[in-house]
């Protein structure tokens, strides 16, 4: 008889209502102290827990808690602080801040995104320093959770291979070396867990979902060899998520207790009917979407579960989600607004967990003791799937007859690209944003105000161009030589389109963290996507009526706006992205029609939908490309199309970009300290680039002087007729001041290399 128990793998920080994201804003606003924040945060981080007891979860995770980012806790935690804020105060939380964000003196630690989400960490950074343990985190939260709440919970760990394999600062070729300096900490953690009583550890090696070499993964059964015969008594479920575990046979035979594979993003039965499950281990299998926010097929995951039941005769079975909660909203209880049909096609962390448990306990005693249940979530499946946000069959029909041809714009770069300087007449070095301005309490308040009804759509719209017409002056008065209109009526980039665009919806609550106390609303697509009408066009017109400059139009790309959205399982992605790009393509047409001569379509999501397996990369690449020429290829040779990425990594999709074949690509590359620069030159780029030349990311506001030798830099790679210059990402999250202080040096710094060239 096999046992099934219930397990999480992380709870999302936030809170219902964003409690999180508010104490800490808080905090960094000086408008509460440390103290405050800390029992603020504590109180919501019970709270969370205490609701995991109340839905019986036997395994509840405790360390997932963070401040920021749980990479950044594991790098403090083992004293490894970037040498520029080494004389800093190693146990203060302003220290920890000051990593994340930056302050007065020095430039914040890279952030770049977690495998393959939109979740961002803090990359440690390990030159300059010896490792050690400062402080035992997981052990702290292990007794919080036992003295307030008495819950035995299971400390999560970002392991000691995953960690060193996201951090820089050290040559790849000393990998090993660095990671077996971190050997003895982690088990003095684990010691340390174990003697308060911690019975499972989760230790999350996510990395064993990646191409690992045959040392890497050598490396990896040394680490363990070595950890678990210190610590024997631990109960270690190695974890691992988003992807098919690579070694597999050699993966399961590590010696730990349990081990955890992803059934969803990963197809683990091949590999388990191939080459076993060993007997003695316990199978933590992740049976419901960590990543998604449908309600699950139930009756299929029962059969899942039995299937692996089958081929690995397991005692126990742990069924859990494929990942941490993290990357899902909180609830959907809270939810008025939505639609009725798609409410109930929903289910949250806190409804996973309910289906998780449904689940157990349908394996446990029988379909028959979940029938209800189980009939109930059948319906809402069914009732959705019927809808009519099904059965828009005329946008199929538009697909069609772009078949399967290459979609490309009328003439090469080299040509169009005469035109375009003949229709725009930029100076050298031109000048732009990247497209938001500052989304102050004013504005966000304002939208709030319009939302709740208490000011009517005309105030609003009143309101939102009197603050264009102020930027539109600022942006000329810098002498800024593209300009934008702000964005000010978009609360978000995707979720703006997802109000808009048919097919998709949108939830009041649905939050999900996606950098610091940055949350994001990802809309729902729900059906076949169409374009209903113009959604850009009035705002871009306006501000261009008010300016002879050229001000950008301003859309969100089809592969981030599918990336950045809850897709529904049942719906086939790549069909849905190229559907986006159509709509997208009638959005791009309207918006030259109006007179728009530059139209910026922004892919900061390009490479987060990419399987972490490189052999998908291709289909996945194709897919991306196509969709998003579809949206941008119909347009006249002299309308100047623009993209713009976050913090990739391009050398590796260096072709995927050249193929997109934008005629201008800005980049986010200051705060992977230029590291990004050389591809462009090794590839012979003909197109036109603007590298960030300042971080946006941080309030401090950077020098003429460094905002130049940025520039330098990317110039002694990159030929000055291509280079335009802009701050690395929006600027929506700045404050006034110093968004204007930080473009004027960005102005004076281009000034200044426009005349040495
Ligand atoms: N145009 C968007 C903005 O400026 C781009 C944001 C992004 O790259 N994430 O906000
Ligand atoms: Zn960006």
């Amino acid at each position: 008889m096999t046992t099934y128990i219930s397990s999480n793998l992380g709870y999302p920080r936030i809170g219902e209502d964003r409690e999180w994201k508010k104490a800490l804003e808080s905090y960094w606003k000086s408008e509460i102290t440390a103290d405050e924040l800390k029992l603020q945060t504590k109180k919501l981080r019970l709270a969370s827990l205490k609701k995991q007891q109340e839905l019986n979860i036997d395994l509840i995770p405790v360390g997932d808690f963070s401040f920021y980012d749980h990479v950044l806790d594991t790098a403090f935690s083992f004293g490894i602080i970037p040498k520029r804020f080494q004389h800093l105060d190693e146990q203060s939380i302003d220290t920890y801040f000051a990593i994340a964000r930056g302050n007065k003196e020095a430039v914040a630690a890279e952030m770049t995104k977690w495998f393959n989400t939109n979740y961002h960490y803090i990359v440690p950074e390990l030159n300059d320093v010896t490792p050690r343990l400062v402080e035992n985190r997981a052990l702290t939260y292990y007794k919080e959770a036992k003295e307030e709440l008495g819950i035995d919970g299971k400390p999560v760990l970002v392991g000691p291979v995953t960690l060193v394999k996201l951090s820089k600062g050290y040559d790849s070729g000393h990998l090993e070396s660095i990671v077996d300096s971190f050997i003895p900490l982690y088990i003095q953690v684990l010691q340390e867990l174990v003697e308060a009583g911690a019975e499972w550890i989760q230790v999350d090696e996510p990395v064993l979902g990646t191409n690992l070499s045959e040392n890497q993964i050598a490396l990896v059964e040394k680490v363990y060899q070595k950890i678990t015969a210190e610590v024997p008594e631990a109960k270690i479920i190695l974890q691992t998520y988003f992807e098919t575990v690579q070694h597999y046979e050699r993966v399961v035979k590590l010696p730990v207790t349990a081990i955890g594979l992803d059934f969803v993003h990963g197809d683990h039965l091949p590999a388990i009917k191939k080459w076993g499950f060993p007997k003695e281990k316990i199978l933590a299998a992740g049976i419901i979407n960590g990543r998604n926010v449908w309600r699950s097929d139930l009756d299929s995951k029962l059969s899942l579960i039995q299937e692996i039941q089958s081929v690995t005769d397991a005692d126990t079975i742990i069924i859990q989600p494929s990942c941490s909660l993290l990357h899902v909203p909180v609830t959907k209880k809270t939810e008025k607004k939505v639609d009725q049909v798609i409410l109930d096609g929903l289910s949250f962390a806190d409804e996973k967990l309910a289906e998780i448990q449904i689940l157990v306990k349908g394996t446990n005693e029988g379909k028959a003791a979940v029938e209800s249940e189980l009939n109930e979530s059948k319906t809402a499946r069914t009732v959705l799937a019927e809808s009519p946000y099904r059965q828009n069959h005329q946008v199929a029909e538009e697909l069609k007859q772009i078949g399967d041809e290459e979609v490309k714009r009328a003439l090469p770069f080299a040509e169009r690209i005469k035109l375009q300087q003949k229709q725009l007449n930029l100076p050298l070095l031109p000048t732009t944003t990247i497209g938001s301005l500052p989304q102050t309490s004013e504005v966000k308040g304002t939208r709030t105000k319009w939302r709740r009804g208490d000011i009517t759509d005309q105030e609003y719209n009143k309101f939102i161009e009197s603050e264009t017409k102020k930027w539109i002056e600022i942006q000329e008065e810098l002498e800024i030589d593209v300009l934008v209109h702000g964005e000010f009526e978009r609360t978000d980039m995707v979720e703006f389109f997802g109000e808009k665009l048919n097919g998709f919806a949108v939830t009041e609550y649905g939050w999900v963290q996606s950098y610091g106390s940055r949350c994001v609303k990802p809309p729902l697509i729900v059906g076949d996507v169409s374009w209903g009408g113009p959604m850009t066009v009035k705002e871009i017109v306006f501000a261009q009526t008010l300016t002879d400059k050229p001000v950008k139009g301003m859309l969100t790309g089809p592969v981030t706006i599918l990336n950045w959205s809850f897709v529904h399982e049942e719906l086939p992605r790549f069909t849905i992205q190229d559907q986006i790009g159509l709509a997208l393509e009638k959005e791009v047409l309207a918006l030259e029609e109006a007179g728009v001569n530059i139209i910026q379509v922004d892919e900061p999501a390009l490479r987060e939908g990419l399987p972490l397996d490189h052999l998908k990369w291709p289909e996945y690449f194709d897919a991306a490309t196509r969709a998003f020429r579809i949206s941008t290829s119909s347009v006249k040779p002299s309308t100047q199309i623009h993209t713009h990425m976050c913090y990739s990594e391009f050398s590796e999709i260096f072709e995927v970009i050249d193929s997109l074949d934008a005629d201008v690509i800005s980049i986010e590359t200051s705060r992977s300290h230029g590291e990004l620069i050389d591809t462009f030159e090794v590839n012979d780029y003909d197109k036109e680039i603007g590298l960030g030349v300042y971080d946006i990311h941080s309030p401090r506001v950077p020098s003429v002087e460094e905002i130049k030798a940025n520039i330098d830099r990317a110039l002694r790679t990159i030929d000055v007729k291509q280079f335009w210059i802009n701050p690395d990402c929006g600027l929506k999250t700045r404050g006034k001041e110093e968004t204007v202080a930080a473009l004027r040096n960005m102005i004076e710094a281009a000034r200044q290399v426009r005349e040495e060239v």
